[in-house]
């Protein structure tokens, strides 16, 4: 696992170079979804601090399983599309929400992050290449629901995650990374009223664009990713028994 780490940080590295960036305006997300706490131990004992998971229950119990001993140096990521009925359980042990796709959605994370007094981090995940099998906003639904988020005291937009085609070449998805950079860009410095106190935004900390897995990460921080989710890249091959 170290080789693979090492590796998929020094081509992070080069990729950056590449296009004129500081290698530390990239996180890497091991996506954990389906691994042991042994595999995940390993990889926060190799320096890894954020876990990517897709499943609220398993990223519960991978929490509760590793939060005495780690505390709030290990940072959980919610990947996978959420229900509503699971937000509850999530809210307080998820670092960021990547998965935020519905104003009803949303409106039941304000709800419980109210009673829970937290503001929670949310990304909003746009189906980048329209995609039927896919979760997220369209581009055309983005800019209204951005605009309905914002006014959730108790919900902190930071940016925005999507899940790419899956392709042989990489190459075929840098349109899709580009296209999402260039909403986010559109979104951070559009003129939201600050001074308006219905509103809850602050484009200094509109500041994640979380895109690129193990087959295109590289590709997508060139276009200006500042979390990659690596499963497979980091792990190896899942394996879906492991969990129910
Ligand atoms: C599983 C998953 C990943 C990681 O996929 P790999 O191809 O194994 O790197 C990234 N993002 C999401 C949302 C996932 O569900």
């Amino acid at each position: 696992m170290k080789e693979r780490i090492l590796d998929i940080q020094n081509k992070i590295k080069l990729a950056c170079e590449k296009v004129g960036r500081d290698s530390s305006e990239v996180t890497l997300i091991a996506v954990s979804k389906t691994q042991t706490i042994d595999m995940i131990e390993e990889a926060y004992a190799l320096g890894l601090r954020d876990f990517g998971e897709n499943k609220v229950q398993e990223l519960v119990e991978k929490h509760n399983n590793l939060s005495d001993k780690y505390g709030d140096t290990i940072k959980w990521h919610q990947i996978g599309h959420l229900q509503r009925n699971k937000v509850k359980q999530v809210i307080d042990k998820a670092a960021l929400i990547h998965s935020v796709d519905s104003l009803r959605l949303a409106k039941m994370i304000e709800q419980e992050a109210s009673k829970k007094d937290i503001v929670c981090n949310i990304l909003i995940q746009v189906n980048i290449a329209d995609e039927e099998s896919k979760y997220g906003v369209s581009q055309e639904e983005l800019p209204e629901l951005f605009m309905e988020l914002i006014k959730f005291p108790h919900i902190r937009v930071r940016g925005l995650m999507a899940i790419a085609p899956y392709v042989t070449d990489p190459e075929e998805n840098r349109k899709y990374f580009s296209k999402l950079r260039q909403l986010f860009i559109d979104i951070k410095y559009k003129n939201v009223d600050n001074e308006d106190k219905e509103i809850y935004f602050n484009s200094d900390t509109f500041d994640i664009l979380s895109m690129g897995m193990t087959g295109d990460y590289e590709v997508a921080v060139e276009e200006g990713a500042t979390m990659v989710r690596v499963g497979t890249g980091i792990f190896g091959e899942r394996n879906y028994s492991n969990t129910k």
